[in-house]
């Protein structure tokens, strides 16, 4: 890692410690802004949905968006590491459960869950 490099960016809202570990440029930055701005208006927009199969669909993006995430800050593609697509607005999966299994290839759906259970 270049100890010098220097990060023209403001690094608010970012571990800055992983910053210089996954040896991020400037330009990395702002790609990861660009994604992180998507996302909340992700967010936003399923906030004001009610339709199911619309949020569902919201659904599918942020998963998309959470593997640009991944590769942005320099990680593999590991879908078990995704954290976004149990905090979508209007959905009832288990946030704390699901943070405990980061890593593990494992997802808790709640029954209830208008997007995610796909039971019945
Ligand atoms: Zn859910």
């Amino acid at each position: 890692m270049n100890e010098t490099k220097k990060i023209n960016h403001n690094l608010v809202g970012y571990n800055r410690a992983l910053v210089f570990k996954q040896d991020l440029s400037t330009k990395d930055l702002y790609i990861l802004d660009k994604l992180y701005r998507k996302l909340k208006k992700y967010m936003r927009t399923a906030a004001k949905i009610e339709d199911i199969d619309k949020l569902k669909e919201v659904d599918k993006r942020v998963r998309k968006l959470e593997y640009k995430l991944q590769e942005a800050w320099k990680f593999k593609r590991d879908k078990s590491h995704h954290k976004y697509w149990y905090r979508i607005p209007g959905c009832t999966c288990p946030i704390y459960d699901n943070d405990e299994l980061l890593g593990i290839d494992m997802e808790r759906i709640s029954p209830n869950c208008p997007i995610h259970f796909e039971g019945n």
